[in-house]
């Protein structure tokens, strides 16, 4: 056991782990170590160190320190056996292959323009936002090439489903939302900036919550369809917004969204003209009360969903007005 750990660690070293978490340090001394804000605890002076070569770390601020399991274990609040198992889960073929994927969309957004150009037509134009959601751009035709040359396989990209029957990206032409759960890319949702079906999905699950991690905390969430609407919320501030992607919810999703008997959802679903989202937020608010939940209902203007209501000029003010105004059924 000991030394197969010490071989799964040397597999995902420490600092190789911090930096795909967008931790960055700064070398130190002879540079054989780094240093950096810790992602433990709250400071605004670096003092978190990383030592590659003994593949450790240590905070000299809330002073604490060790090797990468201990680390999973303070920051995903997991148990040392779960620190293991998710160690082992991130190695495996697939999760290293969504992230390399992931990381790839990531680098083309920037030199794509015409993707940029979509964001903003979307009233999406806060950078800070954009990298917080990891948001890509899939141009097509080089993901291919480049996920060959990190040595995966064809039949693994054609399992996964990013390669199409026909050999190519099945992306193409879409901006990119890595659906994480605990940090771990469980799928990509891909919304098509041309004329292509809008919507896409890897055929695998959704997984829970979108950023579950960062809104579980919160005694008052917003429940939106779209990563769009999502985006547009926190750029305004919302961060208490969480996206089902869609209006149906999996057993995931319902189990951490009723995992606090405190929590107050405000269902922001789509103003459509055949009603389908509104009688979905219906539906779902009852099924939140009979669980014990406060759950509203929050109007928007007819045909508007979250994304076009502040598209078509609408304020925070305006959503917070709308907030207020809510409905329980
Ligand atoms: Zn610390």
């Amino acid at each position: 056991m000991g030394e197969d750990l010490e071989r799964l660690k040397q597999r995902l070293p420490l600092l190789e782990y911090l930096q795909r978490h967008h931790w960055t340090g700064r070398p130190v001394g002879t540079g054989s170590e780094f240093v950096g804000l810790c992602p433990l605890h709250e400071e605004t002076h670096p003092s978190f160190y990383v030592n590659p070569h003994k593949n450790l770390f240590y905070c000299h601020g809330c002073g604490r320190g060790g090797d990468l399991i201990r680390f999973l274990e303070l920051s995903l609040h997991l148990s040392f056996r779960s620190s293991v198992a998710y160690l082992r889960e991130q190695l495996t073929p697939s999760a290293q292959l969504l992230e390399h994927t992931a990381a790839f969309y990531q680098l083309q957004l920037s030199r794509h323009p015409e993707a940029v150009h979509y964001l903003l037509q979307r009233g999406l134009r806060d950078p800070a936002v954009i990298e917080e959601l990891g948001i890509g751009f899939a141009p097509g035709g080089k993901l291919r090439a480049h996920l060959s040359d990190l040595g995966y396989s064809l039949e693994l990209l054609l399992q996964t489903g990013l390669i199409g029957p026909q050999g190519s990206d099945a992306f193409c032409r879409r901006v990119i939302f890595p659906c994480r759960q605990n940090h771990r890319i469980l799928n990509l949702y891909g919304r098509s900036i041309g004329t292509a079906f809008p919507h896409r999905l890897l055929p695998r699950s959704k997984g829970g919550l979108f950023a579950w991690e960062s809104v579980r905390h919160c005694s008052h969430v917003i429940l939106v369809e779209g990563l769009f609407d999502l985006a547009v919320l926190w750029q305004e501030g919302f961060r208490n917004t969480t996206c089902a992607i869609g209006t149906h919810l999996t057993p995931l999703q319902w189990d951490q969204l009723r995992d606090s008997q405190n929590r107050r959802v405000d269902i922001v679903f789509d103003q459509d003209d055949n009603q389908a989202g509104q009688q979905a937020a219906l539906a779902l608010a009852h099924r939140l009360h009979l669980a014990g939940l406060t759950a509203r209902i929050v109007r928007l203007p007819a045909g508007q969903d979250p994304n076009s209501f502040f598209l078509a000029g609408a304020r925070r003010a305006d959503f917070i007005r709308c907030l207020e105004e809510v409905e329980s059924p």
